[in-house]
């Protein structure tokens, strides 16, 4: 099948995915279409994503030098204390390792990395062609462990064995190999942060909003985390998801064995902060809690108030897509827009669930196209179709909306400036006007 016939029939399927009618559900959570070239990354990737932020954590990546060219340098996030996780380690398997297989090399760089840092706990990423020669990493990890008297946890993640959200899953599974001899340790008065990877400082944002409605924050997983701090998770009285596509898995997984209930909260837009900030202290919080947390939520929203009016007016009739990873995101990304007078005209996600899409086919209007795991010629058609505006999403999106010749917004993990909470609406909202209403998208178009 030719590549633009592959393009028809599924603009096809997800045209009629999303009718309102409610016949049809869109079709997500399934594997890439064969043939076809997704913007997805792969398992390992998703993997680390998770666990990358982890700053006193050394992450041994068991494959091909490339494998590991995924790094903290292209894919940071921020940290108050070790700086351990900058570096990175790999087994460089070669064609020799290959043959003879890989399990002794990994053997003796994980005694390497003991010796030279001794550190309190070491992932170790099995990639695709460990998946291939069968090295047994979850045996040398164990052996390892006994021997150095340190944690070593592997994290089952070829490639090839799924999509990105089965990294996602094979990453909640190492935390939770973790946490594992701390399950029973006695509970306190708090709560973990799930699903915030601190990229620009947005867990320190979190944090200092729950410590001004005074909600304790026992643990974060995994932004800003450090092995002392991860292995307290256990003892808290309830989970804050905000990455839902990453992090629901293992909030369930906490439920089930840590006795740990949780709630889906989103730190994206004033509206999403607010409420929230007002659930989190309903949830867990006392009389006085809930009431600090209403009148914080105001006063907030008042004080964006005024610049968020000023910008109104330069933004509204305008038009963006959005392609990010997770539907919870693309949720807030809408709710943001909608205040700002612009219209989403595209949405989609890399592993969005059926739930979030009902959500978002209710938030946008009836010509809006919303489509799940999508592949550079599909955004670029229905971009160009729906004359977006701009473009939000990360750096695989960027070059598309260059080539466009349209405006770019990185909520990616590229991006070095905080777009969550009430800070991140001052910055997202004055960086979509710059990016929108910079000259050089006329002269672009004067061009072409
Ligand atoms: S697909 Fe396989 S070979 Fe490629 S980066 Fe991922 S784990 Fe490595």
């Amino acid at each position: 099948m030719t590549e633009s016939l592959i393009l028809e029939e599924r603009k096809d399927s997800i045209k009629f995915g999303f009718e309102k009618t409610g016949k049809t559900a869109i079709k997500c959570e399934s594997n890439s279409v064969s043939g076809a070239v997704s913007q997805r990354a792969c398992v390992y990737c998703g993997a680390r994503v998770v666990l990358n932020p982890i700053t006193d954590a050394f992450h041994i990546v068991h494959g091909p030098i490339g494998c590991a060219s995924y790094t903290w340098d292209i894919r940071g996030s921020l940290t108050s204390g070790s700086d351990l996780y900058r570096n990175s380690f790999s087994t460089d398997l070669t064609e020799q390792d290959i043959v003879f297989g890989g399990e002794k090399k990994l053997s003796a760089a994980i005694d390497e990395v003991v010796q030279k840092h001794n550190p309190k706990v070491i992932f170790v990423y099995a990639t695709c062609i460990v998946g291939v020669i069968g090295d047994d990493v979850e045996a040398v990890c164990r052996h390892a462990e006994k021997k150095h008297g340190t944690r070593v946890i592997p994290v089952k993640s070829p490639g090839f064995s799924g999509n990105k959200s089965y990294g996602y899953k094979m990453a909640c599974n190492a935390i939770l190999e973790l946490l594992k001899p701390h399950n029973d340790i006695p509970k306190t008065n708090g709560v973990n942060i799930l699903g915030d990877f601190n990229l620009a400082g947005e867990m320190w944002i979190i944090k200092n909003y729950l410590n001004e409605i005074g909600i304790p924050v026992v643990s974060t997983i995994t932004g800003d985390a450090g092995y002392d701090n991860l292995i307290k998770a256990p003892s808290a009285r309830l989970n804050l998801v905000q990455c839902a596509g990453s992090m629901t898995y293992l909030a369930k997984k906490m439920e089930e064995k840590m006795d740990i209930p949780f709630i889906k909260v989103s730190f994206f837009g004033v509206e999403d902060t607010s409420q929230s900030l007002i659930r989190i202290a309903e949830a867990i919080g006392t009389e006085e809690n809930i009431q600090k947390a209403k009148q914080f939520t105001q006063s907030e929203t008042e004080r964006l108030r005024p610049m968020l009016e000023k910008y109104r007016s330069r933004l509204e009739g305008k038009k963006a897509a959005i392609y990010v990873g997770g539907g919870f995101k693309a949720i807030s990304l809408i709710r943001q827009f909608n205040q700002m007078g612009i219209e989403t005209v595209v949405v989609g996600t890399q592993t969005g669930k059926p739930e979030e899409y009902e959500i978002i086919t209710n938030l946008v209007g009836q010509n809006a196209v919303i489509l799940d795991d999508a592949n550079p010629a599909e955004l670029e058609t229905f971009m160009k179709e729906k004359e977006a505006d701009i473009l939000v999403g990360g750096v695989k999106e960027r070059p598309l909306a260059y080539k466009l010749g349209i405006a770019f917004c990185d909520h990616n993990h590229e991006r070095k400036h905080a777009l969550a909470g009430y800070e991140g609406v001052v910055n997202f909202t004055k960086e979509i006007n710059l990016s929108m209403n910079s000259p050089v998208w006329e002269y672009i178009k004067q061009e072409t």
